[in-house]
């Protein structure tokens, strides 16, 4: 009896003791508003973890949030508005070529002839860009295959200097040129750029009759040249191998133009509306031949290069 009475007596305090602390949540001793809320903030610091760990891109269009894991397998292209965010010259064109077997023009170095100092020295400048993008230069050269065409392809990367044409970007261009007339294979060029180079004065506004000379060489021979018009393409670029292209496709909502809006607006005195310089509003004034959707672009690429090169079977 005695026993019992004493385990009756003990039983339901070691119980309370044990048991109360685990079913109220570890509430002893705490006040109210210190008490866990299990599923509400276990799930709210999760959500902020995931979204600090994975590296993710605001589009300059519509403001959301993208990982870049989304948005590399989406082509840069916002899944959430279709806006088109800029692509890196190298991974334009391993993105369009199936298969690289070279690059051309790496030998060539950037030399400062006039000493130029802006802001900045201009070797300083360079060697900025150099670090921030990794690459040598604006425009980059890669040869391989596009399905089973042979291709020369070339691209300006917009976020080395602006993408502006110097004498290095000159040599380049030429060499893709001189090499697609030597293996009789077509050049397709992904521009974007901000125009001539300003820090090499006279020797980059040569690279104009120079990238036009190299281009005549392969329409006088029947060597097809394609030019992708990407976002922007301004200037000396514009003026020169932008737009000598045997067709010209553009990127929507690309802006393209010579001068940029607000000189046009100052010279001719009048108010430009915001079609304008558009790839579309270009479109509709016969300056591109069509405005195609990044996701369709390789296959309206290698059609055209497959029609230009009487490749058989190939549905146009
Ligand atoms: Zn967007």
């Amino acid at each position: 009896m005695a026993n019992n009475m004493t385990d009756t007596i003990t039983k339901p305090d070691t119980n309370n003791d044990s048991t109360s602390p685990q079913q109220n949540g570890n509430t002893a001793g705490q006040s109210w508003f210190e008490r866990p809320i299990p599923g509400i903030k276990q799930q709210l610091t999760a959500q902020l973890t995931a979204v600090e760990t994975e590296p993710s891109t605001k589009c300059s269009s519509c403001h959301s949030i993208i990982t870049n894991t989304a948005l590399i397998f989406n082509c840069y292209v916002c899944p959430h508005c279709d806006h088109h965010l800029p692509m890196s010259a190298r991974e334009r064109l391993n993105w369009l070529l199936d298969q690289v077997e070279g690059e051309l023009g790496q030998e060539f170095t950037a030399k400062d002839p006039l000493k130029f100092v802006d802001s900045k020295p201009y070797p300083n400048r360079m060697a900025e860009a150099q670090t921030k993008t990794g690459e040598s230069e604006a425009l980059i050269v890669l040869y391989g295959k596009l399905r089973n065409l042979d291709v020369v392809t070339c691209a300006f990367d917009f976020r080395f200097m602006g993408g502006s044409m110097g004498s290095v970007v000159g040599d380049r261009f030429v060499q893709a040129a001189e090499k697609a007339l030597a293996d009789r294979v077509p050049l397709v060029c992904f521009a974007a750029s901000g125009g001539a180079r300003m820090q090499e004065g006279l020797l980059s506004l040569m690279q104009m009759a120079r990238t036009a000379a190299a281009i005549e060489r392969l329409r006088i021979a029947g060597v097809p040249y394609i030019v992708i018009l990407t976002n922007p393409v301004y200037g000396g670029v514009t003026a020169s191998l932008a737009m000598l292209g045997d067709i010209h496709l553009a990127e929507p909502k690309a802006m393209i133009g010579f001068a940029g809006k607000r000189v046009i607006e100052q010279t001719v005195r009048e108010t430009l509306e915001e079609p304008f310089q558009r790839a579309e509003f270009l479109l509709e004034h016969g300056v591109v031949d069509e405005v195609v959707h990044r996701h369709q672009m390789i296959d309206t690429i290698y059609r055209l290069l497959a029609k230009l090169c009487s490749v058989p079977n190939v549905d146009v």
